[in-house]
């Protein structure tokens, strides 16, 4: 099972327009009868369930930044708030080439940063915040990056679900990371109602074990950014649809609905210059190198959990 859906997940539409015909069915069921409130033991096994199951169609699901070691992760964080990973991924190798260690970027003259990392946008507020960020970790922790989180949201730029990532990532530290993408499909899926971040990640923290928050992170991001997209759903493509009480949001036909999955799912490169040996797609083209290539994952911005920062940069 696990090795056929692995494979089915390079071709999606082969395989979710099956189940999603089971959903129109259920669907229909669904209303013919009165709808009665889920109950918190439903709400736990259909959660667990849609876990298992992405599992299944993105066994390689991972972060999707390029990234060497907990500072550079740190780093490319910051970067990717309003803009794509792909951009962010294209961005840093020279930046890191430039300023390999947090010593080395604090010492950074403010204009030259601001050009390498102009790409990403928002690049005089980033700018800052990493020349913060650098000074910090070089005058408060020796030059590392710390691995708790009350440490690491001291730090300019980095809010909880910028600490999340680097923790999961870098630490092994269980997170769950709300950005836009896991915001929007754990609503879609009525795991919860709440739209403040910080809400939303203690309402799915109490659904599963801590064991498994960073994974259902990566392979909520990875659905909201290949199927479940925030303004047209690839219902009829997904396979998850008999578990979603929002199927039929979005595209239902089986064929129109292929044609809207991203990345891999959708014959399309991945946002790694690098991805891991696993990731089943075709990896991101550097910076410049072909305007179509970059311009795959346009649409797919993260943005900021937390709306509140200044400039909505880093968190
Ligand atoms: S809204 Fe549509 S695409 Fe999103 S999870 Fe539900 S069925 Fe899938």
């Amino acid at each position: 099972m696990k090795r056929s859906k692995a494979a089915g997940a390079k071709d999606a539409g082969a395989a979710s327009p099956r189940k999603a015909a089971g959903s129109a069915g259920a669907s229909r069921k669904a209303a013919a009868r009165p709808a009665r409130p889920e109950s918190r033991l439903a709400l736990v096994r259909r959660a667990r369930r849609i876990n298992r199951e992405l599992a299944e169609v993105y066994p390689y699901a991972h972060p999707e930044l390029d990234f060497e070691n907990s500072f550079q992760l740190l780093v490319a964080t910051v970067l990717s708030a309003q803009t794509t990973d792909l951009r962010v991924n294209q961005t840093t190798p020279a930046l890191f080439a430039a300023y390999p260690t947090p010593e080395d970027m604090a010492a950074a003259d403010p204009e030259a940063l601001e050009q390498l990392i102009r790409p990403t946008g928002f690049f005089r507020a980033k700018a800052k915040s990493l020349l913060g960020l650098s000074a910090a970790l070089r005058d408060r922790f020796g030059g590392e990056v710390p691995g708790r989180l009350e440490d690491l949201v001291t730090l300019p730029g980095v809010g909880r679900k910028t600490a999340n990532v680097v923790l999961g990532n870098a630490f092994g530290v269980p997170g769950l990371t709300v950005d836009t993408h896991f915001g929007r499909l754990v609503r879609r899926w009525k795991w919860t109602g709440e739209e403040d971040p910080e809400k939303v990640e203690a309402q799915i923290a109490a659904l599963f074990p801590k064991s498994e928050w960073t994974m259902l992170s990566h392979r909520i991001i990875f659905h909201g950014r290949r199927v479940c997209h925030a303004r047209k759903p690839a219902c009829g493509a997904c396979p998850i649809a008999p578990l979603c009480p929002s199927y039929g949001e979005g595209e239902t036909d089986p064929d129109k609905a292929k044609k809207l999955l991203k990345y891999e799912l959708g014959g399309q490169p991945g946002q790694r210059l690098r991805p891991p040996a696993d990731y089943p797609g075709r990896p991101a083209a550097p910076l410049g190198a072909t305007a179509a290539a970059e311009a795959t994952s346009a649409a797919e911005v993260t943005a900021p959990a937390d709306a509140t920062s200044p400039a909505g940069v880093g968190e």
